[in-house]
């Protein structure tokens, strides 16, 4: 390079770094219209082992590229959360999921054995840090009439374990809202188990990787087995995520646990067909 300068150049590196640019300037675009029509929400049922009741849905944010098409959430949420731009599509996500969440509080049909409806919408490590935060929830809690013992915040383990104080004191904030907090992916960060004590946490969700291992036996079938009985310990609700067959479903109500999620039951599922779900009986 001259002057001493050494500059080392992979083509491809620079290949994924213009890539990686290019979505980023489409991210904001996008999030800048108005109508935001490139986006939508997608919500997978959770069911009670038991009777095979829906007892929530999640919502999973979606991205068509206008050129690219259907953009996986691996690919852009990473993009979305080093951008800071999370912070703009979560709240958007968090408003359309109250808004179709408190539609389904009102025409639920009501009685016995049909469990309220919980709805459950992911948090970013950003969004927790971001100021304005609980105003936000607040505000969507508020604009949509759902009411916040419905509304579950889910906040990956590897998050909670980071910048301890600041984020108890939002949590804290966001659980005097009257909504409940979710830990993700559990049992994948390097948690201490003290954090579960300090931290106003309701729910455990086994991370996938558990439940794969639940066949093959061994120290992931042990580790779940053991994930169960803290939950049960600690009070805290466990869901098993990335449940896809029978046998791991019969293994999981062996063990204790009580909830679950996977495309054996339900893949994420556009509103309309949510809708018919919840309408015509409980029962997957
Ligand atoms: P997550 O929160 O752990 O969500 C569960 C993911 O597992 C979803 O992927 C879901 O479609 C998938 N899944 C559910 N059941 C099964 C199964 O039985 N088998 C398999 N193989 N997969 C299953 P998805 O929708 O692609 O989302 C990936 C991740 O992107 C999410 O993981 C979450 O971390 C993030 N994400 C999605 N939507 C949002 C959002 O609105 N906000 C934030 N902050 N993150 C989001
Ligand atoms: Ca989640
Ligand atoms: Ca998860
Ligand atoms: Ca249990």
């Amino acid at each position: 390079g001259g002057k001493g300068r050494t500059e080392v150049f992979a083509p491809e590196m620079h290949a994924a770094i213009v890539d990686r640019l290019a979505l980023e300037a489409d991210l904001r675009r996008a999030l800048a219209e108005p109508s935001r029509d490139q986006f939508a929400v997608r919500f997978q049922p959770i069911v009670r082992l038991t009777d095979g009741a829906v007892v929530g849905v999640e919502a999973l944010v979606r991205w068509t590229h206008p050129v690219r098409g259907a953009l996986s959430p691996a690919t852009f949420i990473p993009i979305a959360e080093t951008s800071g731009l999370i912070v703009p599509l979560g709240a958007w996500v968090l408003r359309e999921a109250c808004r179709e969440g408190a539609r389904w509080a009102r025409s639920r049909p009501r009685g016995r054995g049909v469990p309220p409806l919980t709805l459950t919408v992911n948090l970013s490590g950003r969004q927790l840090q971001a100021p304005g935060l609980v105003e936000d929830v607040a505000a969507a809690l508020a604009e949509s009439g759902l009411d916040p013992a419905s509304l579950v915040l889910e906040i990956t383990e590897t998050v909670i374990m980071q910048q301890t104080e600041a984020n108890l004191v939002t949590l804290h904030a966001l659980k005097a809202l009257g909504i409940r907090l979710a830990i993700d992916d559990f049992g994948t960060g390097y948690s201490s188990l003290s954090y579960l004590q300090r931290f106003p946490i309701d729910i455990l969700k086994i991370d996938k990787s558990f439940v794969d291992g639940l066949s093959r036996g061994g120290s992931d079938a042990a580790l779940a087995r053991t994930i169960i009985a803290l939950g049960d310990t600690l009070a805290l609700r466990c869901i098993a995520e990335g449940v896809e067959d029978d046998a791991q479903r019969t293994h999981l109500q062996a063990l204790g646990c009580d909830y679950a999620q996977g495309f054996l039951f339900a893949r994420p599922l556009p509103v309309a067909e949510i809708d018919a779900l919840l309408v015509n009986g409980t029962a997957l």
